[in-house]
């Protein structure tokens, strides 16, 4: 079986952009309204040989995304305890928001290894956010952007260890 990478963070962060980048076929819907990917979707990936499983999660979306009850979905958490690795994104546009610490604060809790993300990173965006990301307490984030592909052979090299 393949080694599994789940996809986590808030709503409109970039996680379908990615998962679309990653599996390389538009299998997740992305959308600029929160709340658009409602299944869990999983893909094949294949990066610089290796193999690999993604699943898009969406357990953090619904009608209130800053509420915490009732978000917590079963699908996400499942996701993330069967992978091997959390790829933890947050927005560098948008900066820190309370849900991505609440988010961040849960994944420390479980014992699955997270690797954090700073997406739409490109520009001048990104050193702001990696450095609010910093606040998160899962070390250096990788600085990506998912909707134009700059950043994803360093995602490939901290995802390396645990795939
Ligand atoms: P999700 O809710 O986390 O799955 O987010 P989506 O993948 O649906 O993306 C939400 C919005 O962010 C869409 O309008 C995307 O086009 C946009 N987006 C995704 N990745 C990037 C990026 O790297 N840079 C910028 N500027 N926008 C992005
Ligand atoms: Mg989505």
């Amino acid at each position: 079986t393949l080694p599994v990478v789940a996809i986590v963070g808030r709503p409109n962060v970039g996680k379908s952009t990615l998962f679309n980048r990653l599996v390389g076929k538009k299998l997740a819907l992305v959308d600029d309204r929160p709340g658009v990917t409602r299944d869990r979707r999983e893909g094949d990936a294949h990066l610089l040989g290796v193999d690999f499983k993604v699943i898009d999660t969406a357990g953090f979306e619904d009608e209130d995304p800053q509420s915490l009850p009732g978000r917590m979905r079963a699908q996400t958490e499942a996701a993330v305890r069967e992978a091997d690795v959390a790829l933890f994104l947050i927005d560098a546009r948008a900066g820190l928001v309370p849900l991505d610490e609440e988010i961040g604060r849960w994944l420390r809790a479980e014992d699955t290894p997270v690797v954090l993300a700073v997406n739409k990173a490109e520009g001048r965006a990104g050193e702001q956010g990696a450095i609010e990301a910093m606040a998160l307490g899962f070390g250096e984030p990788i600085l990506l952007s998912a909707e134009h592909g700059e950043g994803v052979a360093d995602l490939f090299t901290a995802l390396l260890p645990y795939i």
